[in-house]
């Protein structure tokens, strides 16, 4: 028995609710406010006829704690899923703080006004310390630990597939099959194709901030930044096939460098298609991409704000994306005083998606674990106080839900390494 509150209504969240709402033992009232209420109302009334789940809709600005605390003090929720953007993290788990309520979220906080002087400031001396340039760190979030903990709550961060579910497979692996790991290397292949010449997957904004940024990966104690898209590998995905991937940062590598112990080298891969790096690259020479205000026709626009009002809904993807997905990750280690090597991933199909859930694989692989995360916090699996992210957590009733509940691991002894 329990109420969750759930901020945002977009691709991942209505994911979410459609997985929150066919386990209605344990999410038996959940409300979902967002900015837009009618989106909210409109899923409510689509998933009412099929579900005990008592659905209930608000409308909330979330870059308002004000707003966001008036609203927990009269739903009163157990949780509180930010499925918003990363933008609202932080006035959320203010929030949640004043309030006295458990939180989580798919993915770490970033401003979103870069240009913001406060920020900034502290933006750059994070990058001369710690030597990546990526908007987004943990820091942030990290810095409630204690005001978590002492309140007696838990704030579970970026609980979607990546970060989120690799991070619970590193876990994993060091519980089962490693005495001590030496290399991860995280792939994420979209072998998906949406027919479109050039549209993301989720949210465009935070999506092309994420890849257009330079790529940096972690070795041996310190971070090692290289220009966007500078290092490339081929793979050959189980079940999608060979594809080029390119080195990116991610935020996860962050958090694995502190909690896997010894880990010598984290990369993060992602695959990209040469038409959507072709558009992307254009867009970013001529300004589209940027995040500072312009002034056109006598009013102020953000140039990466207007191109995603151009660019198709990835909410709208889901009809015409046909294809896999295959998310995991590869571990070199030692297990028994002998060299180990294995592979843990996800095979998701786009249309199989669309089918259980109207969404195409990449919101299915964010949404799903969303859910799982809170099925972990809300029957006690996951209890650890504080501020803390996935592979903190045991890993196995995690992965045991995600395998019951639409994204069943697969496991390989003898994986192709990355060189
Ligand atoms: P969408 O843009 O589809 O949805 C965002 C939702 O948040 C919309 O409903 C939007 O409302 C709402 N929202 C935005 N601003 C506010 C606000 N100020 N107050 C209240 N609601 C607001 O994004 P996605 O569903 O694609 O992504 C959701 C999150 O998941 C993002 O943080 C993204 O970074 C993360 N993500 C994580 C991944 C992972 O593997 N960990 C992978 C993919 C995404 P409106 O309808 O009015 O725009």
């Amino acid at each position: 028995m329990s109420r969750v509150l759930i901020i945002g209504c977009g691709g991942v969240a209505s994911v979410a609710i459609h997985k929150c709402c066919a386990l209605s033992d344990i999410f038996t009232e959940i409300c979902i406010a967002s900015r837009t209420k009618s989106k909210c109302d409109a899923l409510a009334e689509k998933l009412a006829p099929a579900t005990k789940t008592k659905i209930t809709t608000a409308h909330v600005d979330a870059d308002s704690t004000e707003e966001v605390k008036a609203l927990i003090d009269s739903y009163k929720p157990d949780l509180v899923m930010n499925i918003a953007l990363p933008y609202q993290d932080l006035t959320i788990m203010d929030a949640c703080l004043e309030c006295g309520v458990d939180y989580m979220d798919t993915a770490n906080y970033e401003p979103e006004n870069t240009d913001d002087p406060k920020w900034r400031e502290i933006y750059e001396k994070r990058c001369r310390e710690q030597g990546f340039s990526a908007y987004f760190d943990y820091s942030w979030q990290w810095a409630y630990r204690e005001r978590f903990e002492k309140a007696g709550l838990t704030a579970l961060l970026g609980c979607g597939f990546d970060p989120g579910v690799t991070q619970a497979y590193c876990a994993y692996a060091q519980k089962h099959y490693f005495d001590s790991i030496d290399t991860i290397d995280i792939l994420d292949c979209n072998g998906g194709d949406h027919g479109y010449a050039f549209a993301t997957n989720f949210n465009p904004e935070v999506n092309l901030r994420e890849v257009s940024a330079p790529g940096s990966y972690w070795e041996n104690g310190h971070w090692t930044e290289i220009p966007a898209m500078s290092i490339k590998r081929e793979y050959d995905f189980d079940e999608v096939g060979m594809k080029d991937m390119y080195l990116l940062h991610h935020e996860e590598i962050e958090s694995l460098a502190q909690n896997i112990p010894g880990v010598k080298r984290i990369r993060f891969f992602m695959t990209f298609g040469s038409s959507y790096l072709m558009h992307m690259k254009c867009l970013e020479n001529v300004g589209m991409l940027s995040t500072s205000p312009v002034m056109f026709d006598g009013r102020e626009i953000v140039p990466i704000k207007f191109l995603k009002a151009l660019l198709p809904d990835p909410a709208s993807l889901g009809p015409r994306t046909h294809g896999k997905t295959n998310i995991g990750c590869i571990f070199t280690g030692m297990k028994d005083g002998k060299e180990k090597k294995y592979y843990i991933y996800n095979v998701c199909d786009h249309q199989e998606s669309y089918r259980e859930v109207g969404s195409q694989a990449i919101s299915y692989t964010t949404g799903v674990p969303a859910m799982c995360g809170a099925l972990m916090l809300l029957t006690g699996k996951w209890n650890k106080k504080g501020v803390h992210t996935v592979e903190e957590f045991d890993p196995d009733p995690f992965i045991e839900a995600l395998d019951m509940y639409g994204l069943p691991k697969k496991e390989s002894f003898e994986p192709v390494l990355v060189d």
